[in-house]
């Protein structure tokens, strides 16, 4: 078999077939086809697309292509989350926490920033020592204990996604439905929880942008989740505004305590409830009305938020970043973007904000780039809100003083006006299950 014939064939429109596909996930893992066939091959499948034999194909063998985790005694209670990515989206260091109080155990293996959108991995890192990468006997042990672990992927779990995903990521091939579903079932097969829910965004600062593509690709994966044996819901949530106020490493995690200590109850609050009401439905088996009641009483008694610190704390991390976020090191430079019109936010992109941050240091433009866990942007206006001439509309950070203007005049643009307040529009579309 030739990598050449397969991109060929793929390019053309065809159908790979089970053997075909093994050959290339193996022969990427194991170095033996270089990044450039693959990336002509990823992008002979954005343009084609996949059948589901093929997607059921992909997924299976990314899933085998590395160690595969054994939490059966956990029984049930096992649950992981994910999301498709989007712009703030801090939800897993919120409910995470939210659901493991509860009594579940909670096995999330996260991942990095992809494209425009942040990651949790990367959010985690700004806690000075938070680790990370763990190996798989301290994550189970860490799991019975605490209740919960939030790890990176390391490299022997699904290897074929990690290098797939770094290579998507630089190559403009991240917003396909078979690629992304293969991503995210790969890892959630391997990581072994009996219960998943996936948090499927939809809007501008989703790759998914439209409410058809995003069914799509939550009934993809709620069908290859259900089909291996697993307990499935799927939200569809808004991804046209970023979530939460915040966008940037250190400044998530603040905002995440903030949700956990009760100082904030906007979008972000309400999304990190839905979500915690399926994860808490499916592990013990309640109907989503006692699973939301024992969410929300779980959250104002504080033990969340106790959880929290437990969690940080057993990977490493300096919890007293958690306590007093103010010892989060601000960035040098703080720069206030003042509006030139008056007007109701009608629309914002939020797939240019999720840029205007990596401009500021919080992504990576290359595999290679570092992250400024100090860079991002503060939101003081959102969709719905009034802005008068001369206010601000958000605060950039970062320590590139160079790309201040650029990452201001980029922001200005993605914004439009109106006169009169916009419609709301839902949170949550939709709950496949
Ligand atoms: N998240 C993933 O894990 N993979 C993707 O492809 C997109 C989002």
């Amino acid at each position: 078999m030739r990598m050449y014939d397969i991109i060929l064939k793929k390019r053309g429109g065809a159908a790979l077939t089970k053997e075909e596909i093994s050959f290339l996930v193996q022969g990427y893992t194991n170095d033996r086809i270089p990044d450039y066939q693959i990336s002509a091959w990823l992008m002979a499948v954005y343009f084609q697309g996949m059948t589901e034999q093929e997607i059921v194909a992909l997924t299976e063998c990314m899933a085998q292509s590395g160690d595969t985790v054994d939490l059966s005694r956990f029984g049930t209670l096992s649950v992981d989350k994910h999301s498709t990515g989007g712009v703030g989206d801090k939800t897993t260091l919120i409910i995470a926490p939210i659901v493991a109080a509860l009594g579940a155990k909670v096995t999330k293996l996260s991942g990095r920033g992809l494209g425009h959108t942040g990651g949790t991995v990367d959010k985690l890192e700004s806690i000075p020592g938070y680790r990370t990468a763990i190996q798989q006997t301290e994550f189970l042990e860490l799991v019975e204990r605490v209740g919960m672990a939030v790890v990176g992927q390391s490299g022997d779990l699904a290897p074929a996604d990690k290098k797939l995903y770094a290579l998507r990521d630089v190559t403009a091939t991240v917003d396909s439905i078979p690629l992304i579903t293969a991503s995210i079932m790969s890892k959630k097969l391997a990581a072994g929880s009996h219960n998943i829910v996936l948090d499927v965004k939809v809007g501008s600062g989703a790759f998914m942008k439209t409410s058809k593509e995003a069914e799509t690709l939550a009934e993809q994966m709620v069908k290859i989740g259900k089909s291996c044996g697993k307990n499935m819901a799927a939200l569809i949530t808004d991804m046209d505004t970023p979530l939460g106020r915040c966008v940037g490493n250190a400044m998530e995690i603040k905002e995440a305590v903030a949700v956990l200590t009760g100082q904030f109850q906007g979008d972000l609050y309400e999304v990190c409830v839905a979500l915690a009401t399926q994860m808490t439905a499916l592990a013990f088996s309640v109907t989503e009305e006692t699973a939301n009641r024992m969410v929300l009483e779980i959250l104002q008694s504080g033990a969340a938020f106790e959880k929290m610190q437990e969690w940080v704390s057993a990977q490493g991390g300096d919890a007293e970043y958690l306590r007093n976020v103010s010892k989060f090191p601000e960035s040098q430079y703080k720069y206030d973007v003042i509006s030139d019109s008056s007007g109701y936010i009608a629309s914002m992109d939020a797939e240019v904000i999720g840029s205007v941050g990596v401009i500021l240091g919080a992504g990576r433009a290359t595999k290679e780039d570092s992250i400024d866990h100090a860079a991002g942007i503060y939101l003081s206006k959102k969709t719905g809100e009034y802005v008068s001439k001369g206010e601000a509309i958000c605060t950039l950070y970062t320590n590139n003083k160079a790309v201040l203007s650029v990452a201001a005049e980029r922001y200005k643009k993605c914004l439009m006006f109106s006169a009169d307040a916009p419609t709301p529009k839902p949170l949550i579309y939709n709950i496949i299950k």
